[in-house]
C-alpha cells in the first residue's frame, strides 16, 4: 500500500505546484490553493514528485 504524504507546514500549495505538474498519474492536484492526493493507490512509485519539491514537502513510500 502506498503513503503518500504532504507537510503542508513545508508545502507552498498554488504558490508551487510542481508536484502537479509532474505527477504522471494526476495523483497531487491542485484545489484552491492546496495539494490534495487524489487515487493514490494508481501511484507507481516514480517519485518524481519528491524529486521536483523544492521543500521536501512531499514523501512516498510502501
Ligand atoms: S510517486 Fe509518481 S505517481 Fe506517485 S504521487 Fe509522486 S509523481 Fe505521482
Ligand atoms: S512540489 Fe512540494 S512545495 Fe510544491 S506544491 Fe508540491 S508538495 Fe508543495
Amino acid at each position: 500500500m502506498v503513503k503518500i504524504t504532504i507537510d503542508y507546514d513545508k508545502c507552498e500549495g498554488a504558490d508551487c505546484a510542481e508536484c502537479t505538474d509532474v505527477c504522471p498519474m494526476e495523483i497531487l492536484v491542485l484545489e484552491g490553493d492546496k495539494i490534495v492526493i487524489k487515487n493514490k493507490e494508481d501511484c507507481s512509485l516514480c517519485e518524481v514528485c519528491m524529486d521536483v519539491c523544492p521543500n521536501e514537502a512531499v514523501n512516498v513510500e510502501e
